[in-house]
């Protein structure tokens, strides 16, 4: 029997929006920049010049995404997993605003204090005092959707790999008898990712070093802006199923009628980088990366739109999910009965006051979401 999530509460009802203001970094300090976005003591409030925002937190300059972040951002979304709710957490920023640092998505920056390593200590410490009624199947994706292709980061050379800028990762592509992946929708509106890996693990361990794998092989090029940065959106999915045994000590049975399954999924998002393509500097292939990132975050401000606008939800109006890779992949974690967290990371130095600006007014627009029970697929 497979156990549909119970409706959802008032408080589920909205997308909670963060901001997340990095301290000065080395570059921005050496060029001697001031610190132009206020925090509102008390309030979760932003002011950037003559422009007010409030969020539903806002942490400040803190060194490292702090456990407040986790606790009051991810960890209801951790433990709505076990009731079956399907769950998004979107990093979203200009490039080196701290989008992975925050996410703890790099291989080298966040180490355990990013949101992602925290997210799963606490999913692992849930199942630890769960183990014993309920048993539980892990499951870990992690792919990166560059210039609307996806890409394998568990196994990078099995899927359409991406000629990257240095030229040293193009050769393979579409590789014979390996078909590039597919995101599908089943008949009851779950989307998979036919030809991903799926890595099976039973430990916080083997959990980690797929999270670590994966970093590794996530592409970089480098543009005027930051000579790491990343213009693929990287998508790190744990699935937790659940089989609740409806008669433990019918051990010598197979049948699992009357069990209950649960399943659901948790998406960590790492965005690209938000800045416009000309601002990059970029020409060629360069700039139709640009393009089609910002294809993928402007189908994302879309489908938010959408989704918070009360009036066309009445009408059971179109939720523009197939206008892009990402939205499509996240389609049943993003409104519906499902959770979305969006943590908008800002630099606070006066040279990035008008990417911020655009960064404030994008996260402003995504507090409106409102989830309901169905949405039109
Ligand atoms: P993005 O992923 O948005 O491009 P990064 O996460 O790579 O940005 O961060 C850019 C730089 O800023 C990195 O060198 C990172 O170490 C630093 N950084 C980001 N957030 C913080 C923070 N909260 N505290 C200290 N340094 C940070
Ligand atoms: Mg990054």
């Amino acid at each position: 029997m497979e156990a549909s999530p119970p409706a959802s509460t008032m408080e589920d009802c909205c997308v909670k929006v963060a901001v997340h203001i990095r301290p000065l970094i080395g570059d921005e300090k050496l060029q001697a920049c001031k610190d132009c976005v206020a925090v509102v003591p008390g309030k979760p409030q932003v002011q950037l010049g003559t422009h007010s925002f409030t969020f539903d937190h806002v942490y400040g300059s803190t060194a490292t995404p702090s456990s407040a972040m986790f606790e009051e951002c991810v960890s209801p979304l951790v433990d709505g997993l076990f009731q079956g709710y399907n769950a998004t957490v979107l990093a979203y920023g200009q490039t080196g605003s701290g989008k992975t640092y925050t996410m703890g998505s790099g291989c080298k920056d966040g180490g355990q204090t990013g949101l992602i390593p925290q997210a799963m200590s606490a999913l692992f410490n849930k199942i630890e005092s769960l183990k014993h009624q309920i048993e539980f199947q892990l499951h870990v994706s992690f792919i990166e959707i560059l210039k609307e292709e996806v890409r394998d980061l568990l196994d990078p050379n099995s899927s359409n790999k991406s000629d990257t800028s240095n030229g040293q990762n193009g050769k393979v592509n579409n590789i014979p008898g390996k078909p590039p992946i597919q995101i599908r929708e089943t008949s009851n509106g779950v989307i998979t990712l036919a030809g991903s890996t799926e890595c099976s693990v039973q430990t916080l361990k083997e959990m980690a070093d797929c999270l670590e794998h994966g970093s590794l092989s996530r592409a970089t090029g480098s543009t005027n802006m930051n000579n790491q940065s990343s213009r693929s959106h990287a998508i790190f999915t744990i699935t937790v199923e659940q089989i609740r045994k409806a008669n433990s000590s019918d051990s010598n049975s197979n049948e699992s009628m009357g069990d209950e399954y649960l399943c659901a999924k948790l998406h960590l998002v790492d965005l690209a980088g938000s800045e416009r393509a000309k601002r990059t500097g970029s020409d060629g292939m360069r700039f139709k990366e640009g393009v089609h990132i910002n294809k993928g975050l402007l189908a994302l401000g879309n489908v938010i739109s959408a989704l918070g606008d009360e009036k066309k939800r009445k009408e059971n109006a179109h939720v523009p999910y197939r206008d892009s890779k990402l939205t499509r992949l996240l389609q049943d974690s993003l409104g519906g009965n499902s959770r979305t967290v969006m943590i908008a990371c800002v630099s606070p130095a006066d040279i990035n006051a008008e990417e911020t600006l655009n960064t404030l007014k994008y996260a402003n627009r995504a507090r409106n979401i409102q989830n309901k029970p169905v949405v039109n697929r």
